[in-house]
């Protein structure tokens, strides 16, 4: 089963992907962690992408779609979760023809529904465990021991560099021009299933338990 989590910077995609690689055994792929891989060692393609990135614009097609057809055709498991992938509608595109070149279709894509202001805050207050990847917020889930990962006890926690207010609304304004259509793409295809992402995570979880099967 592959699944695509749509939805603007901060909706909670990463987090509700995690917890689908955790309890079903499914592969995230992230395009927004594969860049940032790619910048921390360094390689060519990190150093091109790293001040678009920290603008907070879209990388270019290529790229990314390149990323996703190098995992796809090397990773196996119980599904992919495509998470900040497709975020244009030539990326949405291409994902149809890569899985179908693989004999794979798509399942479902959910859309998190939540509204700009919340984004703002909460993306603001964001951290995550530079160890296993858990994600924190300085007011709504703080880590239980401050510097401390209450899931893997690591204490290298990390803000991401585009996490600020100016670069949000660059993120958000991409994805209002750019990513937004793939809701009306999906919707026609009879692919989309909205949940409400200013739920809590574990409601959020349930809804898309509820939708996944
Ligand atoms: P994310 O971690 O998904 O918020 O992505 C962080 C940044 O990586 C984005 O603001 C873009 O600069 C870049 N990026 C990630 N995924 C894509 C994508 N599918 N297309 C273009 N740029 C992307």
């Amino acid at each position: 089963m592959n699944i695509i989590l749509l939805g603007p910077p901060g909706a909670g995609k990463g987090t509700q992907a995690r917890h689908l690689v955790e309890t079903r055994g499914m592969i995230q792929l992230s395009t927004g962690d594969m860049l940032r891989e790619a910048r921390n060692s360094g390689t060519e393609m990190g150093k091109k992408v790293a001040a678009i990135m920290d603008a907070g614009k879209l990388v270019t097609d290529e790229i990314v779609i390149g990323l996703i057809e190098e995992r796809l055709t090397t990773e196996k498991g119980a599904g992919f979760i495509f998470d900040g992938f497709p975020r244009t509608l030539a990326q949405a595109d291409a994902l149809g023809a890569l899985l179908a070149k693989l004999g794979q279709s798509l399942h479902t894509v959910i859309e998190m529904r939540v509204d700009d202001e919340a984004l703002v805050k909460r993306i603001t207050g964001r951290f995550t465990c530079g160890d296993c990847g858990e994600v924190y917020h300085d007011e709504t889930k703080p880590t239980a021991e401050p510097g401390k990962c209450d899931n893997c006890g690591g204490t290298n926690m990390v803000r991401r560099a585009d996490d600020n207010e100016d670069s949000l609304r660059t993120r958000l304004m991409e994805y209002y021009k750019k990513t937004s259509p793939l809701i009306g793409y999906y919707y026609a295809k009879g692919d989309l299933r909205p949940v409400n992402g200013l739920a809590d995570i574990k409601e959020v979880r349930a809804s898309i338990a509820a939708i996944l099967g």
